[in-house]
């Protein structure tokens, strides 16, 4: 492993990563793992990935697990990375791409967290956690402690997807619902890890989820040949998926794999959009957004801890933040299951529609090479499509068309 250490982004102090840390000792700011580049840079050669497992655990170098025995996999997959042909024509866009991170174990792209955030809980011997949720995150880490025998303890908004209830319940997680939002449910879990001193798997508040979050930009990266895209556009809500993307291409930049980074995209929803707000004040953080409320749910954060992390991964590459109504999440979600046979979720739907809307402006031009993560299967969010077909009986006459 070529683990140094662990760091905080925002002082700079340094812990020890063969211990469990949540947050910072000294500001409370998430910490980085930080890995000896220069070592992994005389070691890793692209040509021998080619003999390796097909998911994210190929790209080892660049994860936190010492002992490979700890690792806990239920089948991850390197996951699809589609060209839109159909609706990059309807929509202007030569090079068009969707990442499908639907076909994860458990359906999202919260299984790439889990899986390394599971492993390196079981090495470092931890035997329960708790965790607020927006659904997906809880359901991921939930079937992955089930795997490891590790406790989980989470909590949710009682609006979450029903689904993801199931899916905890189902793999033995002892599952909570809170009356409020993913904060709410992050106040709840900060009182039961005080009292019982478990670990603390909140967004962030464990440094491992975006090390296993990270590995969505090698794989773009590796299926684009080892070239960059111009520019990803992604469904932020707690940001550790674009803060993974961006380590990621950070890291590969240091060893020389690259050199120029992709333009990062953070989507929001209009009525949740803190990221945005503050990207367009051009600020460092962002604010609390009052009453937010959204059909894409995995994105309904109000305010991020890595909030700072997100916007410094937008400035740095020159990218942009762009919000999107709900109106047009269900609109291109139909779009893109029309036009490609994809049944993506609302959260990868918003990502659709903003790069329609920055095409449109110009801030996208059409020959450049274009990447929309869906962070999950529409499978999940089923009721978000209300179909009324006409119910037939075998004795009627047949109306065509429908
Ligand atoms: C959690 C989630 C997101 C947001 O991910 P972050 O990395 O927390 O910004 C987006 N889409 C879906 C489907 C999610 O479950
Ligand atoms: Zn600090």
């Amino acid at each position: 492993m070529y683990v140094t250490h662990l760091e905080c982004p925002k002082c700079g102090t340094v812990f020890d990563h063969r211990k469990v840390v949540q947050l910072c000792q000294n500001c409370a700011a998430p910490l980085l793992v930080r890995y000896d580049l220069k070592k992994i840079k005389n070691k890793f050669r692209k040509k021998r990935l080619k003999h390796r497992i097909y998911n994210l655990w190929r790209y080892k170098e660049f994860l936190p697990i010492k002992n490979e025995k700890n690792i806990v996999s239920l089948g991850e997959v390197i996951t699809p990375l589609l060209k839109l042909k159909n609706l990059g024509k309807t929509l202007g866009f030569k090079h068009l791409y969707l990442k499908d991170e639907g076909l994860n174990p458990g359906g999202s792209f919260k299984s790439r967290g889990a899986a390394v955030g599971i492993s390196r809980a079981k090495e470092l011997n931890v035997k329960s956690f708790a965790m607020p949720t927006n659904g997906n995150a809880g359901a991921a880490w939930a079937i992955y402690a089930a795997k490891a025998g590790i406790e989980a303890n989470i909590v949710m908004p009682k609006d979450a997807p029903l689904i993801t209830r199931s899916e905890c319940a189902g793999a033995g997680a002892k599952l909570y619902l809170v009356n409020g939002l993913i904060n709410d449910a992050g106040k709840i879990v900060a009182k039961a890890v005080r009292q019982y001193g478990m670990m603390d798997a909140s967004t962030l508040k464990e440094p491992y989820r975006i090390e296993g979050k990270k590995t969505m930009g090698f794989e773009i990266v590796e299926q684009f040949g080892w070239k960059i895209p111009d520019v990803i556009l992604y469904p932020t809500g707690g940001g550790v998926g674009l803060i993974g993307i961006y380590k990621a291409l950070l890291e590969l930049r240091e060893i020389g794999i690259i050199d120029v980074l992709p333009r990062l995209v953070a989507v929001q929803a209009q009525n949740c959009a803190p990221i945005v707000k503050a990207y367009e004040n051009g600020q460092k953080e962002s604010v609390f957004w009052e009453n937010a409320k959204t059909v894409a749910f995995g994105i309904t954060v109000p305010k991020a801890l890595g909030d700072f992390l997100v916007l410094d991964a937008i400035y740095k590459t020159d990218g942009t933040a762009v919000s999107v109504s709900d109106e047009d999440i269900l609109k291109y979600k139909l779009l893109l299951a029309g036009s490609e046979g994809l049944f993506i979720c609302p959260e990868g739907a918003a990502t659709a529609a903003a790069a329609h809307k920055l095409l449109e402006k110009g801030w996208i031009k059409p020959k450049e090479k274009v990447v929309l993560l869906n962070t999950g299967s529409g499978l999940k969010y089923f009721d978000t499509i209300k179909p009324n077909p006409p119910i037939l009986d075998i004795n009627d006459e047949i109306v065509y068309p429908l």
